[in-house]
């Protein structure tokens, strides 16, 4: 990176699969100047070897993720505001200053996008050309001399890869710690081929061999000419943990718009990683990124969902309510806490007048008339009462309550909370 010209850019994005690439394209659409930062040789690398056709992707039927990635590369490189690097891992990444610094280059916001790894327990994958994961296997399967083959793991890939090897002539052994874990369709077509050994349900091999050699307990000694570990994925780790080595604790791959520190597509984990999400993801982090950077052009703070919410806590007044004889007599002691969610908008306002904002006095005053009123025979119904009446405030997207009885027992309080509208 040394030989880089020191710019700062508007959005550094790290990983070049399809996320990384619709969030630049969109971010450079949007009049940002980003930099595109991809540690292979190529932009969509990770689709490069997937030469089959797809079905997954609404109107591209029959296409192939390598051609569809070749594209989405070519577009991105030709778009005006958009530097790629190429062949460049980052080193460092870290936040100084309100900016975030990579290697030599400097960035006001930071977008993750490195996608996913396959998962191999270290014993079980020696480093050989015997043994393969998901994206080995995908890119040799069509090559493979027919012979033995193992393959581990019991969801969809597993499952479809058994499948394929059994037609193509290979004497199969699938073999899963759980039940199936397939969609329905190959876990039917699984168990009526005959062809190919089952071992649902079983331990896994204690070790594998880079010679293909395999020890269970199950099975004792045995040789496959390949095995396959096909046990899922998982995020990318190392631009994110470099990125965020040095903040407060922050919950794994989730945005973080207070550092300006975005993340998009399947290092995200999300529920289904498909090149259709990834774009999505891309274009949905572009608009956030947007939002933040049009933030600082105002000279505003990047906050955490810039959500504004007004607490009051440990309120205590008397109030009539209760269906006991001794609590129709009279009011007792009870406590109240009440947050109001404002929701989106400027942390601090920009108009000193009182009569924009919500008045807290407000919402005190409001809480005490609605519980000394009238009698109200049900804790519950209080709490009710109270999230109905506060969410018709101006303003207010959600509203959290805690009633607390503090005295209707000698040994401890009782409390009912409830929360409503937007969180
Ligand atoms: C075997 C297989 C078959 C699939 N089949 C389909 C299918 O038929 N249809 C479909 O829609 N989806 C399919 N998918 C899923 C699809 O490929 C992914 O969901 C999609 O590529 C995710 O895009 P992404 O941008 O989030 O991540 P990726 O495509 O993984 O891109 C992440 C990029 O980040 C780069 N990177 C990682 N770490 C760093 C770093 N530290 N510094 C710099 N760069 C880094 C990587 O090199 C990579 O280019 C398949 C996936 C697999 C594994």
């Amino acid at each position: 990176m040394s030989a880089l010209e020191a710019s700062t850019f508007d959005c550094a994005i790290v990983g070049a699969g399809p996320a990384g690439c619709s969030a630049a394209s969109w971010l450079a659409q949007l009049g940002h100047k980003v930099a595109l930062i991809e540690r292979a040789p190529r932009l969509c690398a990770g689709l490069e070897d997937f030469d089959f056709p797809q079905s997954w992707l609404l109107g591209a039927r029959g296409e192939s993720l390598s051609a569809l990635g070749a594209r989405y590369a070519a577009q991105v490189e030709a778009q005006a505001g958009v530097q790629v690097f190429k062949n460049l891992q980052p080193a460092t990444i870290e936040r100084q200053d309100g900016l975030w610094h990579l290697d030599g280059l400097t960035a006001r916001a930071l977008l993750i996008a490195t996608g996913l790894r396959p998962r191999h327990p270290a014993a079980l994958f020696p480093a050989c050309d015997k043994v393969l994961d998901a994206l080995t296997l995908t890119a040799r399967r069509e090559q493979l001399l027919p012979g033995p083959v193992l393959l581990l793991g019991g969801g969809d890939n597993a499952v479809e890869n058994a499948l394929f090897l059994a037609e193509r002539g290979h004497q199969v052994t699938i073999w899963s710690r759980s039940a199936w874990r397939a969609q329905a369709q190959f876990v039917k077509r699984l168990e009526h081929d005959a062809r190919i050994e089952r071992r649902p349900a079983t331990p896994l091999p204690s070790s594998v061999q880079a010679d293909g050699s395999v020890h269970s307990q199950a099975y004792g000694d045995e040789h496959f000419d390949y095995v396959a570990v096909l046990l899922g994925y998982e995020p990318n780790p190392e631009a994110w943990s470099m990125a965020t080595a040095g903040l407060p604790p922050l919950q794994a791959f989730a945005d973080e718009p207070r550092h300006a520190l975005f993340v998009a597509g399947d290092v995200s984990s999300r529920q289904h990683p498909c090149v259709q999400t990834a774009l999505a993801d891309g274009v949905v982090a572009a608009k956030r990124i947007e939002a933040l950077l049009a933030g600082f052009a105002r000279g505003e703070l990047p906050q955490h969902h810039r959500q504004q919410v007004i607490h009051i806590t440990g309120l205590r007044f008397g109030a009539n309510l209760g269906i006991l004889d001794f609590e129709r007599e009279g009011p007792q002691p009870i406590q109240v806490d009440a947050e109001v969610n404002l929701g989106a908008q400027a942390m601090v306002s920009s108009d000193s007048d009182i009569g924009h904002v919500l008045d807290y006095r407000r919402i005190r005053q409001i809480i005490i008339d609605e519980c000394t009123a009238s009698h109200t025979d049900l804790l519950e119904a209080l709490v009710a009462k109270l999230c109905t009446r506060l969410m018709k405030l101006p303003g207010a997207v959600g509203v959290r309550i805690k009633v607390n009885k503090l005295e209707i027992f000698p040994d401890c309080q009782v409390a009912i909370s409830a929360e409503t509208g937007n969180w």
